[in-house]
């Protein structure tokens, strides 16, 4: 992208992706103006800083991160880190919420980037302020916000940064009849913790990764639960306790659940663990020639921008992804973009790349709300990024070790988190200790 000046980079969001489209910025001042970083509420972290609220906060803004309070990551924290940026060696491998904030909060601090937050600042819109969209980046960003104390602000960027997360806007199927259920509905997004379940029957529905992990908790604090799924068999055994069922089709005249084999259950709870959608309330979609479902966001080059608007980076809104290594490499392919390091292809070439790439998965037979899923494809992803903006890709360990974990939690969710690991180079890793699991 031809430039004359430093470039003017808006950040939407202070969590991970936001702090490290922050921190990586900060370090090409060369090229760059500091960031300007937009975070609506008061703090860094996004997800990771627990809310024991749910609902709304103090200024009625919908309550951010969806973290229970006894929540431990699914990643070790050896894979779960960024790359340039260790966990402290005295943590586990699979840490607790307020351990990954604490995390956040020193990667903030070590690279200088609070003074670039605006704090209790919303993003309301962000628009292109000029149409052209050849390769010349003749696009620039109007982004108006919002301050708690100081009303509307307008400016202006070369490129923005959309870091405002995806586990936020809660997927509400809908079922037939359920304003007849008599019990409570929620959202895992409103789940803190298991001890106002006790002894109530719950229904789980859903056993994605929340599910499967509130499912345990409820059962040790004693509720009874139903698991209703649509997944033709789980990898692992669940306790005797945990009834499992098909999907709920529809709530009765009576209130009960009908499933989808006929069968029937009444519950005090129906806890719906169906994911999140996709939201983002301050672009005009159809503007920017995007198709943003629940379940998806398209077309996306390499999953990152807009061919139409190569300026505008979607950072991390893949699933079953590193997320810190994730937003490691997009954001500096992104910024190699801006700076010129690299070249993008014409806008045509883009979409047809990003058409190739949705026919390649449909091809295997992956289902359309699953096309942002990557699991075993984000390692070439990373190399092809890291290759192109000239990095070093990420080391052979990682994912040797994602794939021992991955390994263990399809076999024992319960208990594959009470192993901890130690890198020892490159390629090799080791179990430290592993108490109940040979
Ligand atoms: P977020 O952390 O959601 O941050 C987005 C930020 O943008 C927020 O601070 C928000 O306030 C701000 N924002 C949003 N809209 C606006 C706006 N309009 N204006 C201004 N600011 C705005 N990942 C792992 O690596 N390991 C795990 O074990 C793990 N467990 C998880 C468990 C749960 C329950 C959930 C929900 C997620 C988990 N994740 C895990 C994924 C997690 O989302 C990522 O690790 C990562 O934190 C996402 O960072 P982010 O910056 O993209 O989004």
């Amino acid at each position: 992208m031809e430039r004359l000046g430093k470039l003017r980079v808006a950040v939407i969001g202070a969590g991970a992706a936001g702090l490290c489209a922050a921190r990586h910025v900060l370090s090409r001042a060369n090229s760059f103006e500091p960031p300007v970083v937009f975070e609506q509420s008061a703090r860094v972290g996004g997800t990771w800083y627990y809310e024991e609220r749910v609902g709304t906060c103090d200024d009625s803004r919908p309550i951010h991160s969806s973290m229970y309070r006894d929540l431990r990551t699914n990643l070790p924290k050896e894979v779960m880190m960024f790359p340039d940026f260790p966990f402290a060696s005295h943590l586990p491998s699979f840490m607790t919420h307020w351990d990954v904030q604490q995390y956040l909060e020193t990667y903030c601090k070590s690279h200088d980037i609070m003074p670039h937050i605006k704090f209790n600042t919303m993003v309301e819109e962000v628009k292109p302020i000029s149409m052209e969209t050849d390769e010349g980046g003749a696009v620039r960003w109007e982004v108006i916000s919002r301050g708690m104390h100081e009303g509307h602000s307008t400016q202006i960027f070369d490129s923005v940064f959309i870091c405002s997360g995806h586990y936020s806007a809660p997927h509400l199927p809908s079922i037939p009849g359920i304003e007849l259920f008599k019990g409570k509905v929620m959202h895992s997004h409103s789940y803190r913790c298991p001890e106002p379940f006790a002894h109530q029957s719950v229904v789980v529905l859903g056993a994605g990764a929340s599910g499967v992990d509130i499912l345990f908790e409820l059962v040790q604090a004693k509720a009874q639960v139903i698991l209703s799924h649509n997944k033709p068999a789980l990898t692992f055994s669940l306790p005797l306790e945990i009834q499992q069922a098909p999907p709920v089709v529809k709530v009765q005249d009576d209130g009960s659940l009908l499933f989808q084999d006929g069968s029937v259950a009444h519950a005090h709870v129906l806890l719906l663990c169906t994911g999140y959608n996709y939201h983002f309330p301050f672009l005009g979609q159809k503007q920017l020639g995007l198709e943003v479902q629940h379940h998806l966001v398209a077309p996306l080059y390499k999953y990152l921008l807009p061919p139409s608007f190569p300026s505008l980076f979607f950072i991390g809104m893949c699933k079953l992804i590193c997320p810190f290594l994730h937003f490691h490499y997009q954001i500096q392919f992104a910024l190699a973009v801006l700076d010129g390091t690299v070249q993008l292809p014409s806008r045509e070439l883009m979409e047809e790349d990003a058409e190739k790439e949705r026919q390649r998965k449909i091809q295997m037979g992956v289902p359309v709300k699953h096309l942002l899923q990557m699991d075993s494809d984000q390692w070439d992803y990373y190399v092809s990024l890291a290759t192109t903006a000239g990095l070093s890709p990420p080391n052979p360990v990682i994912q040797s070790l994602y794939d021992e974990v991955a390994k263990r939690r399809r076999a024992n969710p319960q208990t594959y988190r009470e192993i901890n690991y130690r890198l020892v180079n490159a390629t090799e890793w080791q179990v430290l200790n592993s108490p109940s699991v040979e």
